[in-house]
């Protein structure tokens, strides 16, 4: 691979995602690639509390984390576990089970099967919002020139971090579409 840290295992991805800065990043990148918007109202104007890695709405004064309103919601698993199970769902071509899941990540297969289902939702949906699509997931492998517009978009999240992920973003091939949103 062109990018030293983009995982091409299963134990890569396990530490890569294990920073929940990279994880955040990763996640925010692929749910708001034109910038971060508020899941409660869609204001732009939400500055980032990067110390508890949470968004401030200053529209409507809400909070939000990556997960809000995305299908890592309402459930306790962390973004370390889920973005690995992520990467197996979309590298073992033929296919992944809840067994192996439970096994690999150290959950237990009845968590293991629920996250399985809500990735699939998530393909299926090609999004990782819970309603609308911004987000096509393909079985490709990218690598990180192509995605070095996130450098950009990382500056407008207001996140800095000591490693840089430039380029280096899109490692389980989510193909992001590109649609008009309405302002
Ligand atoms: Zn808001």
């Amino acid at each position: 691979m062109a990018s030293e840290n983009t995982p091409d295992t299963l134990l890569g991805a396990i530490t890569y995602f294990a920073d929940l800065d990279v994880a955040t990043v990763f996640v925010a990148s692929l749910r708001w690639p034109d910038g971060v918007r508020c899941p409660h109202c869609d204001s732009v104007d939400t500055p980032y509390v990067k110390s508890r890695r949470i968004w401030q709405c200053k529209n409507c004064r809400k909070q939000f984390s990556v997960k809000v309103g995305s299908i890592f919601e309402d459930s306790p698993i962390p973004l370390s576990k889920w973005l690995p199970a992520m990467w197996l769902l979309v590298n073992c071509k033929n296919g992944v089970s809840s067994y192996e899941i439970a096994r690999d990540l150290g959950v237990t297969q009845k968590t293991a099967w629920f996250m399985l289902h809500r990735l699939r939702l998530a393909i299926q949906a090609k999004s990782f919002d819970k309603m609308k699509g911004d987000i096509e997931l393909d079985e490709t492998f990218i690598g990180g020139k192509a995605r070095n517009m996130h450098q950009g978009k990382r500056k407008r999240l207001g996140i800095t971090q000591g490693r840089s992920m430039a380029g280096k973003v899109a490692v389980f091939g989510l193909l992001e579409r590109h649609h008009e949103k309405g302002s």
